[in-house]
């Protein structure tokens, strides 16, 4: 028997029996990990609505070597985030970036950098700073240090550069990039305002959300780009992006 402390968010709770709960967790040390939750659902003192949707909390796992799935033994609540969750648009950019993030995370593995990025993210959508209709650009930066760095600077045919005024390009998310008008939109389509946004920043790793925040926004489709792009990664939907925030 092991037993680890690790910071992350609750992202999901299933009923496992009649008294627990199954808890899913992003968390900084392991990465997505499921836990059960012995006599949570039986009773709410057990962990006293530290253990709701997006929560960040100091979680103490029980790792057992008969079975795969962890024992959460305790969760002190760092962070509940009121104001996140007050507001439906701003719940859905950070359901955005705790789903992105899970979908994406190999099991078992240490999530510093992005858990830095959810952290700072949430913290910006609380208070404000962080313009909603940049988000996609802060999925994009999870999805490039995941490891799946899109190269959507230029047309992976030819190498044109993406111009405002260009008909839509196509998303080649197999290969990683995109194409020009010229060379054959063979794929789902793209406004080149979304390339040039992706592009100079919210495709890589590089800009700080703070920068993030400054870029001019995109077109309502580039959390499409993100759906699509991670679709063709990991054969699954970021669900909470098929939803659409009004504001
Ligand atoms: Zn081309």
């Amino acid at each position: 028997m092991r037993i680890r402390e690790t910071a992350g968010w609750v992202a999901g709770l299933h009923p496992f029996s009649e008294s627990d709960w199954v808890a899913t967790l992003y968390t900084e040390a392991q990465g997505k990990v499921q836990a059960i939750a012995k006599g949570a659902r039986r009773s709410r003192r057990r962990f006293g609505g530290r253990l709701d949707l997006l929560n960040r909390c100091l979680f103490r796992l029980v790792e057992k070597e008969t079975t795969s799935l962890l024992r959460l033994e305790e969760a002190d609540l760092l962070a509940s985030y009121q104001g996140m969750k007050g507001d439906l648009d701003r719940l859905l950019g950070g359901m955005q970036m705790l789903e992105t993030a899970c979908l994406l995370a190999p099991e078992g593995e240490s999530q510093q950098a992005v858990s830095a990025v959810l952290e700072e993210g949430f913290s910006r959508i609380e208070d404000g700073t962080l313009p909603l209709d940049r988000v996609p650009g802060v999925l994009m930066k999870i999805v490039s240090l995941e490891g799946y760095h899109p190269e959507f600077g230029h047309c992976l045919d030819c190498g044109r550069i993406p111009r405002r005024e260009d008909r839509p390009w196509g998303l080649i998310a197999a290969r990683g990039g995109v194409r020009c008008p010229s060379c054959g939109i063979d794929g789902e389509s793209v406004a080149p305002a979304d390339l040039l946004f992706f592009a100079s920043g919210g495709e890589g790793a590089g800009l700080s959300l703070a920068e993030l925040s400054r870029l001019s926004p995109p077109t309502p489709g580039a959390i499409d780009v993100v759906r699509k792009y991670v679709r063709a990664l990991t054969g699954k939907e970021i669900r909470s992006a098929g939803l659409r925030w009004t504001g």
